[in-house]
């Protein structure tokens, strides 16, 4: 199939399973999601699946992606808060749409390869820590969108703490190794909304940090 041919069929299937915004569907056609993966997956990088990325870890599946990209309502000026970095692909979705994305990945070895892989890529508006993202980034409150791509039994109390007045953030939340409820927590004066948007598997939101030895 010719790469154009390829593209179409991408978004094609990213509409079919109601990723619908113009702006999200636009961002995930200009990356190309090859780029995030390594050795025998490269050439999956089309098909709508999780694939193995080091560490253990998965880059998630595009559809997953397109649908909490979109139930976050991204503009222009939203200073992002990712958790979980992994391939980098998610942050590199989220950088097209926002002013400014900070994504946290506990695995070293993850971090130091996505830090240089989105500096290559020219995505220069993401900052990448090695750190617990289950605490959040205290340093750079408040955030106007969170966005954590492990799941926790619950919305994590610091995240919850460090959104701003206004702001949404989306989770999967359930138990690690079932299937996963995905959540839609809206922040305003009067209290938390809670909104649940359907169920996902997701690896395992896992407290402090691992310095993996490099290769
Ligand atoms: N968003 C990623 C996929 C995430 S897989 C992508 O686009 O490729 C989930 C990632 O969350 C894994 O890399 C895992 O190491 C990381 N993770 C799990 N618990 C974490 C924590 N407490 N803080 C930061 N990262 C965490």
């Amino acid at each position: 199939m010719e790469e154009i041919e390829r593209r179409m069929q991408f978004v094609f299937t990213l509409r079919s399973n109601g990723v619908t915004n113009a702006d999200v569907l636009k961002a995930m056609e200009s990356l190309n999601r090859e780029n995030f993966l390594e050795g025998i997956f490269q050439e999956r990088a089309m098909e709508n699946t999780p694939l193995p990325i080091s560490c253990g870890q998965t880059i998630s599946q595009p559809s997953v992606v397109g649908l909490m990209t979109q139930a976050l309502e991204l503009h222009r000026r939203c200073k992002v808060l990712e958790i979980g970095t992994g391939s980098g692909y998610q942050a590199a979705v989220l950088s097209r749409l926002a002013r400014r994305v900070y994504t946290v990945e506990r695995h070293m070895r993850l971090a130091r390869r996505s830090r240089e892989l989105l500096q290559k890529l020219g995505l220069h508006n993401i900052t990448v820590v090695h750190g617990d993202g289950s605490k959040g980034l205290p340093e750079q409150v408040p955030f106007d969108r969170i966005l954590v791509t492990a799941a926790a039994e619950d919305p994590p109390q610091p995240l919850i703490d460090q959104l701003r007045v206004g702001g949404i953030m989306v989770l999967p939340v359930g138990q690690s190794h079932a299937v996963q409820t995905l959540l839609k927590v809206t922040k305003t004066e009067e209290g938390i909304n809670y909104a649940e948007l359907g169920s996902v598997r997701f690896v395992p939101l896992v407290e402090g940090i691992e310095h993996d030895v490099l290769d």
